[in-house]
């Protein structure tokens, strides 16, 4: 999508990458909320997570979750514990419309979120 920061940033137009395949890209959030915040995106620009309804859409998800396994190891979080969350809409603080998880540790987190 051409108005897409996430798009943007995912084909390496913009700001830098810490991993890369062909369909899934992450980097760094600009406002790190832990030590680790690491955003893990699909390539192929969706809006929101309930616009996953199954197929191709649906093994991406899966692929997701693969690479924050493999960014949790390389940062070292991955024994202490580490948190992917997104969050889909407004009321659960969906703040850019390209679907996102957030990859966080490095600290003690809390439960229940806010
Ligand atoms: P959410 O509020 O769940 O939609 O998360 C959006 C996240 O994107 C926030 O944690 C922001 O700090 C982060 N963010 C927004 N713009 C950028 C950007 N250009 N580069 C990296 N992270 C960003």
């Amino acid at each position: 999508m051409e108005d897409c920061i996430f798009c943007k940033i995912a084909a390496g137009e913009i700001g830098a990458l810490v991993y890369e395949d062909e369909d899934v890209a992450a980097f760094n959030d600009l406002k790190p909320q832990a030590p680790v915040h690491v955003l893990i995106v699909p390539k192929k620009h969706i809006a929101r997570v309930s616009d996953v309804t199954g197929g191709e859409d649906a093994c991406l998800m899966g692929k997701i979750l693969v690479v924050a396994n493999k960014i949790a190891a390389q940062r070292g979080i991955a024994e202490e514990g580490y948190r992917v969350v997104a969050n889909c809409n407004e009321g659960a603080g969906q703040s850019v419309w390209h679907v996102h998880f957030h990859l966080l540790g490095g600290r003690k987190l809390g439960w229940p979120p806010g």
